[in-house]
Formats: C-alpha cells, structure tokens, sequence
C-alpha cells in the first residue's frame, strides 16, 4: 500500500518506518529541510531505540522515503496521515495550525480519492475541522474529489515507540463509514495478528479516547504524588503504600510511582488542552484542574528540600544531577522536571553539574553556553566538587551506584532522590543523607 505521513517527529517517523517494515512503500514529508535531509543520510534526528535499523534498512531497500515536497506527498499515498505537532497555544489549548496547515495542503493538490487519517493528538472535533478545510479548497479550486477523515491517535511511548507501533495494546480507528474501517482495518492488519486490538468507533470518541487515556495516566501520577505529600507528613513510606495498593488487582502497580511529577511532550499538554475543551463546552473540570496543579507543585518539591537543607542559602552551591530527560530511554526534555528545578536551583544562584546518558546534546540545544550549568560525560564526574547529588531520571545506569565514591566526591555528602531509586537503609549505612519522594528523611 502506499501511505504519506506529514511530520517525521517520533510519531510520524516511527509510524512510517515501521509501516514501511511491513512492506507498504512510505513517504514521509516534513517541512523540516534540515530534518529530513539528516534523514536522507541516514541520521535519526530523535534517540530512539531500534528505529535506527528500521529507519536505515527500508531507506536502503527503497520502501521509505524522505521529501520535503507537500505535492509529492500528496500524491502519493492513498493514505495520507497527519502526524504534525499539536503544541499548547497561549491558553493551553490545542494548537491546530500545523494540522490544518496540512489538511490545506493536501486539499490544495489532491487528484483523486485520498483517505486523510489524523494521528495528532487534538480536540475533539478536529475531524470537522479538517474535512471542512480540505472542502472548502477543493471548492475553491472548482473541483469535486471525493475523500474521507479518519481518526487514528497514537499510543505509543518514547522510549518504546517501535514495539509499541509493532505490538499495539490496541488500534484505535474513529470513521464515519465502512469503506474507510475496512480500508484502515487492512492497512493495521499486520499489527492485528495474534489478536483482534482493532477498536473502531466514531470520530469524536476516538478523539477523545486519546485524551481521556493520557489524562487517566497523568491522573494516576498526581494522586500518588498526593498520597507521597500526605505520607511524608505523617512520617508513612509512600513505597510500602504503593506495593500495598498495586497489589489489588483493580489498581495495578503500573502509573503510580511517586516522583517529581510528570513532563514530556504529551501528558502537561494533554491534560491541559483536555481542560480547555471542557472549559469550552460549559464544564468546569476540576479534577484536570487538580491534575495539572499537583504535578506543577510536585515538581518543586525537591527544590524546596534542597532549599531548607541548606538553609535557604544555595547562592554558589553546585547541584550534580543525574538526569535529565523526562523519563529513561529518550533524550525528550520537553517539559522534564529537570528543567523546572534547574531553572529553579538557577534562580537562587546554583550551578548545576548534569549527565544524562542521551540527553546532552538536547539540553545544549535548550539552554546552550551559561556558566551555571556544566554538562559532563560520565555520571562520576558530575559529583566533582559537588555539594549535593539530585536524581531526576530514573535510567538504569544510576540505579546501582557506588555510593562510597558518592560520598567521598560530593562536598557534603546528600542525595536528594525524586524518583525514589534507592534503599534509603543501604544510603544511610553508607553515611549519605537522603531525600527522598514520601518517605521520611534519612539525616
Ligand atoms: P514532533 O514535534 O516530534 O514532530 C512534529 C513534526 O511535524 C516536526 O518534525 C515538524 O517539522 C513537522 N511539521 C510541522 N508542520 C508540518 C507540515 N505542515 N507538514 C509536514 N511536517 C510538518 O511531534 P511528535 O512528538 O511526533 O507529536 C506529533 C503528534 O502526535 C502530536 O499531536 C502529539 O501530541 C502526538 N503524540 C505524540 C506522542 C509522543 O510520544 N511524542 C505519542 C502519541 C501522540
């Protein structure tokens, strides 16, 4: 089959290479030049595992293909997806520029039949949206084409993009007809075998499927991070409740781990944009509200305890921090909570020592050359000179450390944990102070 994808970002690349590996032809457009011709050289703009091979494999074998070329897309894919961003505007909402930027496009140059399938994630009613807009150019251009506007949001997780593409918990497909389910149902069925993940129902569910999926997650988070404040005043340890909880079966273990709140590019802009639309249409949502106003505060939670264990004085402190992306396996740094307590250590006069195993490069493009922040290439190196180590990512790689050198690099030896990835016992034994998410402080 031949399908165009718009937008080569995690969702749009890792949809087309792993489209493509099934053995459809792929045709991913950004408008990006600098994107797609690192990709065209074979060079993954994004660190994500195994889609190097894929991406690499089926540019050699001639199934996928880079342009920047809109009409070229358009042309085509009888599948024309829509993978663009959809980043927060002034008011939290959803912006839909790119989206309808591209449903313009794809009006402006279609030929005949194309079935627009939308894979951003965007408020409910954006099917109308985009099909009036791909109308009212055809109109303009006097001609009448027939096509069809899917919606297919996209599950996936960075840092586990290509096996959740590969083996999806589901397939979720909003159509308005039969001929379009069936046609999307062909085009999944690769990723459908061993068991029916193919979930079709209208336009405006699917759409709102994906909110309601993200905003249950970022939900799960902050009750925990809420249960964590609670437990740490009344001297309980928020881990024993977390086991204690998850083991009921209705609850499940995964999604409540405490921490310094929840970032990334979906679930800060989701939950807010999903409280806008019901804002919109007349209903005060307070729990989103809630939400997004314990993870905002949960984020400075750890600076407040760095703050009062040096009494209030961080002017000159230097802050070595282990961590930097969002979550593991992904240098996304889009509104990780490593930023907000850098900005935050950085505002009462700190400098931050950071490492994190791929997110250097990111943080360079962020914050570029300032004398308060050094970036270094091994995790030990952070600690030199150091008065205090912070954990902000939970990466394999710092689950196990020597806490001897720990304590025998840092100035003052004090680890401040906000993802509760240590035994507070075995750090205590060792002679740190420690910090931790909800459990009491080990001085
Ligand atoms: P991204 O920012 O990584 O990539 C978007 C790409 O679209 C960029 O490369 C940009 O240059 C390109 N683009 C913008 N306008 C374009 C146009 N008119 N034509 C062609 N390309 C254009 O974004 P992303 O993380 O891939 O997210 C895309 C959408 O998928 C968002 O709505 C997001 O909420 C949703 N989503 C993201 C994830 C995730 O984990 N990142 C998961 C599920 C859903």
């Amino acid at each position: 089959m031949k399908i165009t994808i718009f937008g080569s970002g995690y969702v749009g690349l890792v949809t087309g290479a792993c489209f493509a590996e099934v053995g459809n032809e792929v045709m991913c457009v950004d408008i990006d030049e600098n994107k797609i011709n690192r990709l065209l050289n074979g060079e993954i703009p994004i660190y994500e595992p195994g889609l190097d091979t894929i991406v690499s494999e089926n540019l050699r074998e001639g199934r996928l293909k880079f342009t920047t070329s809109i009409t070229d897309g358009v042309d085509f894919g009888l599948y024309q997806f829509i993978a663009v961003g959809t980043p927060p505007d002034e008011d939290g909402s959803a912006d839909l520029s790119h989206v309808l930027s591209v449903a313009e496009s794809i009006g402006r140059n279609m030929e005949d039949y194309r079935i627009v399938i939308n894979k951003s994630t965007v408020p409910v009613g954006t099917a109308d949206l985009v099909r009036e807009t791909i109308r009212t150019v055809l109109e303009e251009r006097g001609r009448a084409i027939d096509f069809d506007v899917v919606s297919n949001p996209e599950f996936l997780k960075e840092g586990d993009a290509v096996d959740d593409f590969m083996k999806p918990d589901r397939i979720i497909v909003g159509v308005d007809n039969p001929r379009t389910k069936e046609l999307l149902r062909n085009l999944y069925a690769p990723f459908n075998r061993s068991h029916e993940r193919f979930i079709a129902m209208d336009i405006r569910s699917a759409e709102l499927t994906k909110y309601a999926a993200n905003a249950m997650l970022a939900t799960k988070i902050s009750f925990m991070n809420e249960i964590a404040n609670i437990a740490e005043r009344a001297g309980a340890d928020v881990e024993a409740v977390r086991r204690g909880i998850g083991s009921d079966s209705r609850i499940g273990f995964s999604f409540i781990y405490p921490g310094v709140g929840y970032g990334g590019s979906c679930f800060p802009k989701d939950v807010r944009a999903l409280e806008r639309t019901s804002r919109k249409l007349g209903y005060n949502s307070r729990i989103l509200q809630a939400v997004e106003a314990v993870n905002d505060d949960q984020k400075l939670s750890l600076v407040s305890k760095i703050r009062d264990h040096f009494d209030g004085d961080l002017k000159g402190r230097v802050i070595a921090m282990w961590g930097l992306a969002f979550k593991p396996n992904t240098d996304d740094m889009r509104e990780a909570p490593s930023r907000k307590v850098m900005e935050e250590l950085w505002k009462a006069g700190a400098i931050v020592r950071a490492y994190d195993p791929v997110a250097m490069d990111e943080a360079r493009r962020i914050y570029g050359d300032r004398p308060d922040l050094v970036l270094v290439e091994h995790p030990d190196e952070a600690l030199k000179g150091a008065d205090a180590l912070t954990i902000m990512t939970e990466w394999m790689v710092f689950r196990s450390p020597d806490f001897e050198l720990i304590r025998n690099s840092l100035k003052e030896p004090v680890i401040f944990d906000g993802r509760n990835i240590y035994n507070p016992d075995m750090v205590e034994q060792v002679g740190i102070s420690y910090y931790s998410i909800g459990r009491r402080p080990r001085l």
